[in-house]
């Protein structure tokens, strides 16, 4: 059983940066960084797209290579060994709390990036919902190979309630990794009709034109990856490369962001804590939500509000020592002054001065999933917020409101909510031993954002409107 939490005294006033640094030059020289997860179906290549891409990019040296090509052909599986490189790069950062979240990062000539990955249960839900929380991008794998397509898509489809749930979840954008190619030939023809069906799909969800790309691809033999150039005779595709697409998208959101990361708070969200080598150090792992952070400022980790020195931050797989993170970054916070046992995954951290509210019931806008049974006033739900997974109830149907323009109410008296419908709801957690710290979405955009699941199927998503309705 979990203790119950203590709180503690929080600071008031901040700390200056040990070696400040100008804040606009840092950012002048450096890199855009981007994060995002793989989905899609099981068996659409995932796992070898992402070995290939490391592999081509130049993050995984040919010692592991060999390796696991070896393993591979031991079990008669030679085109495995691509699969199992993300796994034996990735860091597990998780020791069993919430969710597996692991991440890798590789650089190119442009960019940085970390792909974020849920080891062991890549058809997890609730794993892909921490991952496609914590990520700018999403990369849909798409198997383009005869008849793989149509099984993926239009049964249960895992295609389908990821790329929902990218969407609720505020992915930027969605690069379509039109995948396994080789095996049609790289025929045009089955890429414009999957194309077309996953865009009035695309559509229907609300996911506009502008927010995706299309890239033929295949990971087992690397053409449409990072450099490798398509077979001669494909003419009809001139666009970027996998790799090319995510930094065009780096690129662009760096450029529309960055000037904000000078004024915004300091916040950042946990999924990985341990303790340190020193008594009272922590280590927290997790992603820079706004603004920026330098050592030698002091920080309150909420819910337990203690505050806390940050002596040190690491980036990237080597973890080495950085001056400064910003948002979207994902880096290891050094920590001074911790109660490292009061600390969770899941937990938020924010410049001192910005107070982050723990709250037990919110008010919120959500757009329910197709449902077998209506949710109702008591209906006992799971509440995902990023990492933070917590069982919860709907206490009360506010109003049902237009799809398109949440501010026009439908109905008032709500008795029950079906498939498709966009509502506000009050929703309460239930479990009380530990509060969780909240943030409105027009506080956060990303943070804001929730989903619900009954009995393992995702039930509905939304935002946080207000707190202690
Ligand atoms: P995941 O479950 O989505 O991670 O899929 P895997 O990466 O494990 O791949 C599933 C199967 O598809 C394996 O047998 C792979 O060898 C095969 N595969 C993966 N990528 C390609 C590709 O680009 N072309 C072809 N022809 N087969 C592929």
């Amino acid at each position: 059983k979990e203790p119950v939490m203590r709180t503690h005294n929080k600071a008031t006033s901040p700390t200056k940066p040990k070696n400040p640094i100008d804040m606009n030059a840092f950012l002048h020289q450096k890199k855009p960084h981007l994060s995002f997860v793989v989905i899609g179906h099981v068996d659409a290549g995932k796992s070898t797209l992402m070995g290939r891409l490391l592999y081509d990019v130049g993050a995984v040296d040919n010692k592991l290579i060999r390796k696991l090509k070896r393993e591979s052909e031991m079990i008669g599986k030679s085109s495995f060994h691509l699969a199992w490189v993300m796994d034996q790069t990735a860091e597990e950062r998780n020791r069993g709390v919430t969710v597996d979240i692991c991440t890798s990062d590789f650089e190119t000539n442009a960019s940085t990036f970390t792909i974020v990955d849920a080891p062991g249960h890549r058809d997890f839900v609730p794993n892909a919902i921490a991952g496609v929380s914590q990520v700018d991008v999403a990369v849909l794998s798409i198997d383009c190979s005869t008849d793989a397509f149509e099984s993926g898509f239009n049964l249960d489809g895992q295609t389908k309630e990821h790329t929902i749930l990218a969407r609720s979840l505020g992915v930027r954008h969605i690069i379509v990794a039109m995948n396994k190619m080789d095996s049609v030939d790289w025929y045009e023809g089955r890429f414009i009709d999957i194309k077309s069906e996953l865009t009035n799909f695309f559509e229907d969800i609300g996911i506009k034109s502008e927010q995706t790309s299309w890239v033929p691809c295949s990971g087992l033999s690397g053409e449409g990856v990072f450099d490798k150039s398509y077979p001669a005779g494909l003419t009809w595709y001139k666009g970027p490369s996998l790799v090319k697409s995510l930094e065009n998208i780096s690129q662009s959101l760096f450029d529309n962001e960055s000037a904000e990361v000078t004024k915004e708070p300091f916040l950042f969200s946990t999924f990985d804590v341990s303790q340190g080598t020193k008594p009272n150090e922590a280590i927290l792992f997790g992603r820079v939500e706004s603004g920026h952070i330098q050592g030698g400022e002091t920080v309150t980790i909420y819910p337990s509000e203690q505050s806390v020195l940050v002596t040190q931050i690491l980036a990237g797989n080597n973890q080495v020592q950085v001056p400064a993170a910003i948002k979207g970054d994902f880096v290891t916070l050094k920590v001074r002054n911790a109660y490292v046992e009061d600390i969770q995954v899941g937990d938020l951290v924010a410049i001192v001065g910005y107070d982050i509210e723990s709250a037990q019931e919110f008010s919120s806008q959500i757009l329910t999933f197709k449902l077998d049974r209506p949710l109702l006033p008591g209906t006992p739900v799971m509440f995902f917020r990023g990492s933070c997974e917590q069982p919860a109830r709907i206490k009360k149907l506010v109003s049902l409101v237009d799809k398109a323009d949440a501010s026009k109410i439908i109905k008032k008296k709500v008795r029950h909510l079906g498939s498709n419908q966009a509502a506000i709801v009050e929703i309460e957690l239930t479990e009380k031993k530990r509060r969780i710290p909240l943030t409105t979405f027009s506080q956060n955009k990303r943070l804001g954002r929730i989903v619900l699941r009954k009995e393992g199927r995702t039930v509905a998503a939304g935002v946080i409107k207000t707190l202690d309705v």
